[in-house]
C-alpha cells in the first residue's frame, strides 16, 4: 500500500479532477470548475466543460506529481452519487486510462470520500462526517459494516439553499463565499424558521420564508446574510452534535464547499470542544470536490476489494451512502 501510486478521476457534478497519490501522500490534486456568468448547471453543458478539460487536468496533474502514465498502479473513479452525464465522463476517461495502461480499475462513493480524506489526513480512526456542499447535507459515520446516514436535509442541500438565497439577494453564484462576507457586517438576528426534524433538516420552508422578508425590504442584506449563517448552521451541528451524542464516537471531521465557511467551522469547532472531543478540519482544496479523496478511497478499496472488469464499472447516480458495504474497516 505505501508504494502504491493511484490516479483518482473526480466528475460527480461541477468539478472535473485527477489527483495522482503514492500510499496515502497526495502529489498532485489538478481540477477545472464549471462556472456560469449566469444561470446555474445544464447538465450537458457540464459535461462538455468535462470533457474539454479532462486532457489538460490529466497532463497537468502527471506534471506536477512527476509520475508518467505508465507509473500509474491503479486508477479510481468517482462513480456515485451525482450528475449522471458528468459521471459518465469521468467513468468513460477512467476506463480508457484503465484498459490502454492495463491498469486496475474501483469506482468510489463521492460522499464516503469526503469522510475518508478527513480521516486519512488527520489520523483520527473513526470520525463523524458533517458533509455540507452544494447538492449533499449529511452526517455520516461508521456503524457495522457501512457508512450510515445519521441525519441528512428532507429537501434541497445546504449550497445550493444559500446559493439560492444568494441568487434571490442578487448575488450571483456560487453564492456562499458572498454571503459569508456580507455577514460579517450583519448585527441583527432576523427571525426565521428553525427547521431541524428528528435527525433532519429542512431548507426549502426557511428559503420560502427568506424570499418573503427580501421581498419586503424590511431587512438588509448583511442581517439576513448573517442570520442566515446563524440559524442553519445551528440546525447542522445541533443534529452533528446529537450523532455524536448517539454514536459515542469522539471526533468530527469536515467536508464539501459549504465547509470552507469560518463560521460553520467555528461553530463546529465550539461544539466539539464543549463536549470535550476531537475536531478536525482539512485544508479548502480538500473540502471542496477533489480527486484526491476519490484516489485515496480508492486504495483503500483495492486493497480490501480488489479491482473490478471493465465490464462492472457501472456508473450509479443515486446510489446511497448506506447501500455500500465496508470490507477495509
Ligand atoms: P461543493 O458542492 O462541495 O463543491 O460545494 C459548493 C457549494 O459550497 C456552493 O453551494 C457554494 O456556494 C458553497 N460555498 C463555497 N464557499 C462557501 C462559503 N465560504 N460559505 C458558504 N458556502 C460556501
Ligand atoms: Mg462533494
Amino acid at each position: 500500500m505505501v508504494d502504491k501510486i493511484v490516479l483518482g478521476v473526480e466528475s460527480t457534478a461541477h468539478t472535473f479532477g485527477v489527483s495522482i497519490i503514492k500510499g496515502f501522500s497526495v502529489l498532485s490534486n489538478s481540477r477545472r470548475l464549471f462556472t456560469t456568468n449566469k444561470g446555474g448547471m445544464i447538465p450537458v453543458k457540464v459535461a462538455e466543460h468535462h470533457i474539454d478539460v479532462c486532457d489538460d487536468v490529466l497532463k497537468e496533474s502527471l506534471d506536477v506529481a512527476g509520475v508518467k502514465l505508465k507509473d500509474i498502479d491503479l486508477i479510481a473513479f468517482s462513480s456515485s452519487p451525482g450528475i449522471g452525464h458528468t459521471l459518465r465522463i469521468g467513468a468513460v476517461f477512467a476506463r480508457i486510462l484503465a484498459s490502454k495502461l492495463d491498469k486496475p480499475l474501483v469506482g468510489v462513493n463521492h460522499c464516503i470520500a469526503h469522510l475518508e480524506i478527513g480521516r486519512i489526513l488527520s489520523g483520527l480512526q473513526d470520525p463523524i462526517l458533517l458533509y455540507a456542499s452544494g447538492a449533499n447535507t449529511q452526517i455520516i459515520a461508521y456503524e457495522a459494516g457501512k457508512y450510515r446516514v445519521f441525519g441528512e436535509t428532507l429537501d434541497i442541500g445546504i449550497g445550493n439553499f444559500i446559493d439560492s438565497f444568494a441568487r434571490e439577494l442578487g448575488l450571483g453564484f456560487p453564492g456562499g463565499p458572498k454571503v459569508e462576507e456580507l455577514a460579517k457586517k450583519g448585527k441583527k438576528l432576523v427571525d426565521l424558521p428553525y427547521s431541524v426534524k428528528g435527525m433532519d433538516v429542512s431548507l426549502g420552508g426557511i428559503l420560502t420564508n427568506l424570499k418573503k422578508k427580501i421581498d419586503s425590504k424590511l431587512f438588509s442584506k448583511e442581517d439576513l446574510c448573517y442570520s442566515v449563517q446563524e440559524i442553519v448552521f445551528a440546525m447542522l451541528v445541533e443534529v452533528t452534535e446529537r450523532a455524536v451524542a448517539h454514536t459515542g464516537k469522539t471526533s468530527v471531521v469536515l467536508g464539501g464547499g459549504v465547509a470552507c465557511n469560518s463560521r460553520l467551522q467555528e461553530m463546529t469547532r465550539l461544539m466539539c470542544e464543549e463536549r470535550n472531543i476531537k475536531f478536525f478540519c482539512p485544508e479548502k482544496q480538500f473540502l471542496v470536490d477533489n480527486a484526491a479523496m476519490i484516489a485515496i478511497t480508492g486504495l483503500l478499496i483495492f486493497e480490501s476489494d480488489g479491482c473490478i472488469s471493465i465490464d462492472a464499472s457501472f456508473i450509479d447516480p443515486y446510489k446511497r451512502t448506506d447501500e455500500i458495504i465496508i470490507n477495509y474497516r
